[in-house]
């Protein structure tokens, strides 16, 4: 049976970021061809320009986002790795960990991340203090 493959979020964000670079390189690029039109050239530039501004802000995110990531060891591959938020895999072996004892086993699914389901469980949690 074919498995679905998680990349953790860190690695997902750091793809994402150096995308957004080739694309705004790509942008620059079709600026050149199209210089005989002015207006088409610079929104090309300024779009070019945007990507890898954003970019550079995206990598400053990753870097905020990895101090406040908890470092913990693989229990599949013994690698040391980041996570973040209740449900993550494993930056080297794509493992799908998580940091909730209910989701253990579970299968695993990103929407654990989401408002609802964390609200669900801090009410769990507050129903078994009652
Ligand atoms: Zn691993």
């Amino acid at each position: 049976m074919a498995q679905l493959v998680y990349s953790s979020k860190i690695n997902r964000i750091r793809s994402f970021a150096l995308f957004l670079i080739f694309a705004g390189f790509g942008f620059m690029y079709g600026g050149i061809f199209a210089r005989d039109i002015g207006w088409l050239m610079a929104t090309l530039f300024i779009i070019g320009i945007l990507c890898v501004i954003f970019s550079t802000v995206v990598y400053f995110w990753i870097g905020m986002l990895s101090t406040k990531a908890i470092p913990i060891i693989c229990p599949s591959c013994d690698k040391p790795t980041k996570m973040l938020g209740r449900v993550d895999a494993c930056m080297h072996c794509k493992q799908p960990l998580t940091l909730d004892k209910d989701l253990e086993g579970k299968e695993f699914d990103e929407k654990y991340n989401a408002g609802k389901h964390r609200r669900e469980f801090n009410k769990k949690v507050k129903s078994n203090k009652d």
